[in-house]
């Protein structure tokens, strides 16, 4: 028997959105209630994180900042609209039993 555990979130669960840099691992954090948007570089370390890839830094970070938007933005009307939206997350592994 294989058992399954989701695990999900609704938007307004979310606390803030976070960054790791990969090459000095630390973490920006950027509350839901902030108006920073995310630079593409590292605070800490000023590691470039969309190189080598100049060419879609404007993208990404459009991304980043359209998801940010619209993430906010649903979760401040969550209480006015006539679904609870929310996303399924990696939890543990899943575990096997007889
Ligand atoms: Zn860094």
């Amino acid at each position: 028997m294989v058992i399954e555990k989701r695990h999900s979130i609704t938007l307004d669960e979310i606390n803030a959105f976070q960054f790791e840099c990969k090459k000095c691992r630390v973490k920006t954090i950027i509350p839901v209630t902030s108006d920073v948007q995310p630079t593409g570089v590292c605070r800490h370390c000023g590691a470039t994180w969309f190189a080598p890839m100049p060419q879609i830094v404007g993208v990404v970070q459009m991304a980043l900042s359209n998801f940010i938007e619209a993430v906010t933005t649903i979760a401040s009307h969550s209480k006015e609209i006539g679904c609870i939206f929310s996303v399924e997350i990696k939890g543990e592994e899943d575990g096997e039993g007889t």
